[in-house]
């Protein structure tokens, strides 16, 4: 959509009721963003599905994430992307919430317990383009459901990246290594579970440079979290 059918979007949904953001149908009263049935299409995670199992084993593998927990299988042009664009690039921030909500369910469900929930930050010129940081809606709404508190701040990106969804896993290791640190001073995380929260997992790179500045800060236990997980196609 582009001109001027997205000038007018703001008046057409003024106009007319909310609508499913996947498929377009008219949503009933409790619906937000999706209607019933494109919630129930959104493929889920469990532990022994293949791909979690197999990103599970990748993730062990770097040393320095004990855990993982996720909710959805993203696939390409499913819900869950719609869901995810929506978020990201129009700003529904109640759209991260809400998906976090289900994560932090899923976290509920398998015993998962931490002391902080950390998003995996932008760079402070993507946060400050974008207004705000998808990964940090995601992590309010796992507080929402466990109570744990979401620390901003004191993980951050120190130069910006190239986005990954044309690298392949050698390039994507590179593109993020050593991208992000732990601020010196005060960041409380020494002795604690952390739970890093990122929209979507594919090789996993983004988060495992985040769990090694986590782990040098001295953060004891470390767990990999993404609203969905995606299958890595090179
Ligand atoms: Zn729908």
């Amino acid at each position: 959509m582009g001109g001027i059918a997205s000038l007018l979007q703001p008046l057409t949904d003024f106009i007319f009721p909310p609508t499913c953001l996947h498929c377009r149908a008219v949503l009933e009263e409790d619906d937000r963003h999706l209607c019933r049935s494109c919630w129930k299409c959104i493929p889920l995670v469990s532990r022994s599905h293949s791909l979690y199992v197999q990103t599970r084993t990748r993730l062990l593998d770097s040393a320095v994430v004990d855990d993982f927990v996720s909710v959805f299988v993203f696939e390409k042009e499913g819900t869950f992307q719609t869901l995810a664009h929506a978020l990201k690039y129009e700003g529904f921030q109640s759209a991260g919430r809400m998906i976090g909500g289900v994560l932090g369910e899923q976290m509920n469900e398998w015993g998962i317990g931490a002391d902080a929930i950390v998003p995996v930050p932008l760079h402070r010129a993507k946060h400050r383009e974008r207004g705000f940081n998808q990964a940090e809606s995601i992590a309010r709404g796992i507080s929402d459901r466990t109570g744990w508190p979401v620390v901003t701040g004191v993980l951050e990106r120190t130069r910006p990246t190239q986005t990954q969804t044309k690298l392949d896993a050698v390039e994507r290791q590179k593109n993020v290594e050593g991208a992000f640190a732990v601020r010196k001073k005060m960041h409380g995380l020494g002795g604690k579970t952390c739970i890093i929260v990122d929209d979507v997992i594919t090789t996993g790179a983004t988060i495992v440079s985040c769990a090694h500045a986590l782990r040098s800060a001295g953060a004891s236990t470390i767990i990999a979290s993404s609203a969905a997980l995606a299958e890595y196609n090179p």
